[in-house]
This record gives structure tokens, C-alpha cells and sequence, in this order.
């Protein structure tokens, strides 16, 4: 197979020697232009047939969405916008398709929501390639990142008994033996609600895993699917997400923020380096989209300038307790815009949060030091005795993409904690060992990995930027 790709074909601008193309019909002009893509770029390559060179049978069959292999000579393009083309020497049609019923020829400019019903297809549009091409290259360079810097990367279990205390509702698991399904006297199913014996769940968070490995190997990472119990329906949850979870040990919440703005930082310049085309792609996309919109309402800032704008500066830090002045000093506030109570205490609402970033700030901003009865037992209680070493990072247009924390490596401290939220130390006998035998100040966060993509791409729904979506509507596949 000497199929070459179209991205690195059309790159190449050589011409006067011979390839051969695999992909998708996208369009078939004047019994002549044939419009190839093959997923490796949005743009297409155009295949030129002479007329009379091949059997009207199979010009026929050139439909949209049929799959063909052309063998050509490359040369120079008379076409706007492209160098090259290809001559058509050989042509195979390798599957056909049925263009009537082609789920994305059935409208057109399908609409997102459309293309929510028709998952399995949407993939082939130029929108989805675009956002699953970029998707690919930020998970690459989370890899990349942390082995530069010597993380280990820890694979955290998927089924677990520990539930990261409070991180969301859970997916209980529960088993089928293989022989043949028991059922109750009522007919029902009898699911076995257990692990051979034991209570298990699907991961919330690989955290408290990690906290294991950070104290191993000093730096640590996980990368893998979570899953919570959301039946909220926003566009910003999702039942199952990829969570990237970094834990450090000899480390603060000053070197966690440090990191995770540098890790977000260097993930968005790797897209900008690797995918302007798509990214420039989606940047138009959106001016179209926000051109549908009242003056009031369209963003400042294109979607190329925005990433520029967060790898030029500094996120913005601050407090908590900051945070709810500046709520409380608002004329959203004044004007009681906000749907939610303000005051010290409160867990921030969406709303609040992008006030913040949207509206105060024009930027990302790191919150830290949250009241402790809002946040998990394993926060390090600061000075104070009210509040705790968290951070949360939010985003314009989003809100919160990262939750981290200093973590409590004092053992007192930590059993009292857990005892006050009710946390039982006997299940979490195994985290406890870690602030018994060597126990040092460690650090970590989990960013959620489609909201980055989100906040990347300029999509505006979760459910756009996962290949195969969870939630209480969609499970398909
Ligand atoms: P939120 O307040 O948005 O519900 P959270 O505080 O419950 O998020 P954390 O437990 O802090 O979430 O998880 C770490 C990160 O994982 C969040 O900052 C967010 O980016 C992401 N995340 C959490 N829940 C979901 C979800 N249901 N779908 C997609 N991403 C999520
Ligand atoms: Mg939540
Ligand atoms: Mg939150
Ligand atoms: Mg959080």
C-alpha cells in the first residue's frame, strides 16, 4: 500500500511524479473534478478526469461519502487556492454509497445538534475533523510535557473501591456470571452488586492512587477515562471524561500553580504549532457563528488571538476571599444579576466564575485558599483553620478547568479532618501509610481534559469534543 496521505501531498507542492490516493468523495463536478479527503486534513484533493477517460457506469458511482483509489501524476493546479492536483490514471471505486441516503447529505450545513443524533458519522465533516485532529495533538503533548520533565506516567485502576471522597456521584459496579443469566422469581435480572464480594466503583478520580506514586517516584501523572453520576445535562459534564491528574511530592501550592499554568500553556502552543490549519479552520467557524448573534453578545477577541493572548500573559491569582469581594463589588451583584447567593462560604456557581474571568479579569484566573467545608478532607488546612491550599483555574467561556490542591502530608491533621467529614480511615488504611512512612508536602491537580479541548477549539458543547459522548442521552454506541 503506497498510498499517500493528502496532508502530506498537498505539503509537498512537488509535481511529475506518480501517486496514489485513498479517501472519501466529497464532491464529483462537471464529470470531471473529483473532490477527495481522506481525514488526515480538511482540505481536499482534486482529481481531474479527462472526459471519455473512464465508463459513464462509473462516473455514476463517484457519489459523496464513496470510497475510491486513484492512481495519478501530480501536477500543477489552474484552480484557486490549491498548487497541485492530481491526473487520474487509474480510478477504483472501492465502496460504494447510496447518496440519497447519506445521514450528512440529508441536510444542508447540518447543525451541531444534528450532528449530535448522528454521532458515528460526524467524524467525516469538516468541523469534527478539525476538533478530533486537534483533540489528538493536545493529548500527544500532554505526554510529551510531562516526560520532558521526568513524570511518570501511572496508570491509576478503573474500578476501585476508593471513591476520591465527594468528587461526584459514582458508577456502581455490578456483575453477570458468564453461564447464563440469573434471574429472580419475578423474571428480573439478578446482577450480583458487587466485585466478587467487595463494593467497587468506576473511578471518580485516580487521585488518591496518585498521591501513592508521588511519593514513590517523586513526580507522577495519570491520563485515563473518569466517570460521575452527573444528571445534570450541562455543556460542560459528561458521565465518562479523561481527566489528566499530575501529583508532586516536594512541592507547594505555589509549584502547583507554577505547573499547571506552564502545562497549559505549553499543550495550547503545541496545537498552535502543530495545527494552526484546523485551528484556523474552527477560528472561522466561530466568526461565522458568532455573526448569528446580536452585536452585544459576539466575543472580542477570534479564537486565534485568544490562545494568543493566554500564551502571552500571566493568569490572573487570586484568593478566595478576594474572589467573593470582588462579587460582592460588582454591578452584576448590585444589579442582582446573579441568580445565586454571594457571600463568604459558598461554593462558586458557573455564574460567579465567569464573571470573574469573563467579565473582571478578561483572563484566566487561579482562585486559591478555598473555606475548607467546601472542599475535600485532604486539602492542607492552612494557618487560618477556616480555609485550605485549594485551587481551582478558570477559563473564559467555561469556567473551571482545573481542581488541585495542596494535599495534608500531616497525619494528625489528616485523621482529624476525615474524622469531622466523616470520612472512614479504615478504608483508606493504604492512603494513610503514605503520611506514615515519610511523609513529605505534596501537590497535584486534575484538568479536565474536554473542557481544554473546549476552551482549544472554541466549541461550545462537551459533547462535541468526545468522540463517542456519555450522558443521560446519548449511549449509543
Ligand atoms: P464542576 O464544579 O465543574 O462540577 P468539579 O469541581 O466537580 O467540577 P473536580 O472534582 O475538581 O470537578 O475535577 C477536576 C476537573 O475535572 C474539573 O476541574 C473539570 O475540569 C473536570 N470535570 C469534573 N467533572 C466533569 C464532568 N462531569 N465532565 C467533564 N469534566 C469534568
Ligand atoms: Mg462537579
Ligand atoms: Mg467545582
Ligand atoms: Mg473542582
Amino acid at each position: 500500500n503506497k498510498r499517500i496521505k493528502v496532508k502530506q501531498l498537498l505539503a509537498s507542492e512537488q509535481t511529475g511524479h506518480e501517486v496514489t490516493v485513498m479517501g472519501w468523495v466529497r464532491t464529483f463536478r462537471n464529470n470531471q473534478f473529483l473532490a477527495v479527503n481522506d481525514g488526515s486534513t480538511n482540505n481536499n484533493i482534486q482529481i481531474v478526469l479527462e472526459l471519455g477517460q473512464f465508463d459513464e457506469a462509473l462516473l455514476k458511482r463517484l457519489t459523496t461519502s464513496a470510497s475510491v483509489k486513484v492512481t495519478g501524476e501530480v501536477v500543477p493546479s489552474m484552480g484557486k487556492g490549491q498548487k497541485i492536483e492530481v491526473k487520474a490514471k487509474t480510478l477504483e471505486i472501492l465502496g460504494d454509497s447510496d447518496a440519497e441516503k447519506y445521514p450528512l447529505q440529508l441536510r444542508n450545513r447540518p447543525s451541531l445538534e444534528y450532528l449530535r443524533e448522528i454521532a458515528h458519522m460526524r467524524f467525516r465533516t469538516n468541523t469534527f475533523g478539525a476538533v478530533f485532529r486537534v483533540r489528538h495533538s493536545l493529548a500527544f503533548a500532554i505526554h510529551k510535557f510531562f516526560n520532558e520533565k521526568g513524570f511518570v506516567y501511572l496508570h491509576t485502576p478503573i474500578i476501585t473501591a476508593s471513591d476520591a471522597e465527594g468528587a461526584g456521584e459514582m458508577f456502581r459496579v455490578t456483575s453477570l456470571p458468564f453461564d447464563g443469566t440469573p434471574r429472580n422469581e419475578d423474571g428480573s435480572v439478578n446482577f450480583k452488586e458487587d466485585f466478587f464480594g467487595k463494593s467497587t466503583n468506576l473511578t471518580v478520580s485516580g487521585q488518591l492512587e496518585g498521591e501513592l506514586g508521588a511519593t514513590a517516584f517523586g513526580e507522577i501523572y495519570t491520563f485515563g477515562p473518569t466517570f460521575r453520576a452527573e444528571n445534570s445535562n450541562t455543556a460542560r459534564h459528561l458521565a465518562e471524561f479523561w481527566m489528566i491528574e499530575p501529583e508532586m511530592a516536594f512541592s507547594d501550592l505555589e509549584d502547583n500553580m507554577n505547573l499547571a499554568e506552564e502545562f497549559i500553556k505549553y499543550i495550547i502552543q503545541y496545537a498552535m504549532d502543530n495545527n494552526r490549519e484546523d485551528l484556523e479552520f474552527l477560528a472561522q467557524r466561530l466568526v461565522e457563528e458568532e455573526k448569528q448573534k446580536p452585536q452585544a453578545e459576539r466575543s472580542e477577541m477570534g479564537l486565534i488571538e485568544k490562545l494568543e493572548f493566554v500564551l502571552n500573559n500571566n493568569f490572573e491569582r487570586i484568593t478566595y476571599t478576594e474572589a467573593i469581594d470582588i462579587l460582592l463589588q460588582s454591578p452584576a451583584y448590585k444589579k442582582k444579576k446573579f441568580q445565586y447567593e454571594v457571600k463568604w462560604g459558598i461554593d462558586m456557581q458557573s455564574e460567579h466564575e465567569r464573571y470573574l474571568v469573563e467579565k473582571h479579569f478578561k483572563k484566566p484566573v487561579i482562585v486559591t485558599n478555598y473555606p475548607k467545608d467546601i472542599k475535600a478532607f485532604y486539602m492542607r488546612l492552612n494557618e487560618d483553620g477556616k480555609t485550605v491550599a485549594a485551587m481551582d483555574i478558570l477559563a473564559p467561556g467555561i469556567g473551571e478547568i482545573v481542581g488541585g490542591s495542596q494535599r495534608e502530608e500531616r497525619l494528625e491533621n489528616l485523621e482529624a479532618r476525615m474524622k469531622e467529614m466523616h470520612v472512614p480511615a479504615e478504608d483508606l488504611w493504604w492512603y494513610l501509610d503514605t503520611r506514615r512512612f515519610g511523609t513529605v508536602p505534596h501537590a497535584g491537580f486534575g484538568l479536565g481534559f474536554e473542557r481544554m479541548v473546549l476552551f482549544v477549539t472554541g466549541m461550545t458543547n462537551i459533547r462535541d469534543v468526545i468522540a463517542f459522548p456519555r450522558t443521560p442521552k446519548t449511549a449509543e454506541f
